[in-house]
């Protein structure tokens, strides 16, 4: 079957894979299309339906409600094709770096081990290696559950790589989420699709940088801080880290920020809980890292005044967390939107 993608650069004419889904037929061929999370939460993707048909793999996507079914628009991202089909898109929006281009994943979970009672980790052993970003992630999906999920890469490499490592925390009374922590995985096969996403560090970045993650936004974060403490960038400028959770029992990698903050004196990290029970226990036992009570936003806007010039800026985590944290960071510290690489986690 055959996908026609009209943009304003004229028509690319694309063979899709057997139900394969319209976003990732076209980013599989290289194709810039509009997406933030690939997975049916955002709306992003929409695209208008010229010609053919679709058919929708999970018709109550929170990502319907942007569709305007009278323009015959269709959520890329959740639709099937039933025939050849032409599209029309909207440009998508250039990314910072070169990316590699996603492709259709196969491998098994493997280290699959409890960081704490509410966050998992493990790695997805893939059968042929791929290049990916820091800061990038891949959706995946399990026959046990419907559809896909997104998660970030914790690691990052240099060359191409057979594993890819995430941190999921439990979503109460979420299918996947319930799935995985339920028992250990391992040996079970995933099938994915990646690298997706655009709030990467790569080598051309030259200066301060500043990170913010909510929740297990901070996966992403991870990945760009060994890439940045790796290649010396670390050594050469300074950057702010804020990573925001609620409560302290949603503690978690709190002693890899505290390495990374020992071994880089240009790094500061600053942890904000909207809960501070406790926070004085967290403060003797890591030293190198601050912490502050309140939303990460609001918490370390006064803090992140250090920086006066910002190279760039990575946010990631739930949508209110990067919503609030970009309005803060153009509207307060005055960096040009430009410069700010988020992801939303829904
Ligand atoms: C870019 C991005 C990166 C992320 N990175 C991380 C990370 O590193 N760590 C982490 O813990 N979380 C991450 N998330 C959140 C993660 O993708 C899941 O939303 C989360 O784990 C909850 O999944 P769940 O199935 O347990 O919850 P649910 O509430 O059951 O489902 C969550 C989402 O899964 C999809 N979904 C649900 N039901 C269906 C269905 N029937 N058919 C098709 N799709 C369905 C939808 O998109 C839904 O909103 C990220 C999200 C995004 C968008």
């Amino acid at each position: 079957m055959k996908l026609f993608v009209h943009g304003r650069e004229g028509v690319d004419e694309l063979s899709a894979l057997s139900d394969e889904r319209v976003l990732y037929c076209g980013l599989r061929h290289g194709v810039q299309l509009p997406y933030e999370c690939g997975i049916g939460k955002c709306g992003t993707c929409t695209a208008v339906l010229l010609s053919g048909d679709v058919r929708s793999r999970w018709p109550q996507a929170p990502g319907y409600e942007r569709i305007r079914p009278e323009r015959h628009e269709i959520l890329m991202c959740q639709s099937v094709m039933e025939t050849d089909v032409h599209i029309k898109v909207r440009p998508a929006i250039k990314p910072p770096a070169p990316l590699p281009v996603p492709e259709v994943l196969e491998g098994e979970i493997a280290n699959q081990k409890l960081l704490n009672d509410l966050v998992v980790a493990f790695d997805y052993r893939l059968s042929r290696p791929i290049s990916f970003l820091a800061g990038q992630f891949i959706s995946v999906s399990t026959d046990a559950v419907c559809g896909f999920r997104a998660y970030s890469m914790t690691n990052f490499s240099d060359g191409p790589t057979d594993r890819l490592s995430f941190v999921v925390k439990n979503v109460p009374d979420g299918e996947f989420t319930d799935w995985l922590f339920d028992k250990n995985h391992d040996g079970e096969t995933l099938v994915g699709f990646g690298p997706l996403g655009r709030a990467v560090y790569s080598s051309q970045i030259d200066g301060d940088f500043i990170a913010m993650a909510g929740g297990t936004g901070i996966a992403g974060i991870i990945a760009i801080l060994k890439n940045a403490s790796l290649h010396g960038h670390l050594e050469r400028y300074k950057a702010q880290v804020v990573f925001g959770l609620n409560r302290i029992e949603d503690v978690f990698y709190l002693e890899s920020l505290n390495a990374y903050g020992a071994m880089h004196p240009t790094l500061r990290v600053m942890v904000t809980l909207v809960d501070d029970d406790g926070v004085d226990s967290l403060q003797s036992r890591f030293p190198k890292l601050e912490f502050a009570r309140g939303f990460l936003h609001e918490a370390s806007a006064e803090w992140l005044r250090e920086l006066t010039e910002v190279s760039v800026a990575f946010l990631a985590g739930p949508p209110p967390a990067v919503n609030a944290s970009l309005k803060m960071l153009v509207g307060e510290k005055k960096i040009s939107a430009r410069k700010i690489r988020f992801d939303k986690f829904g």
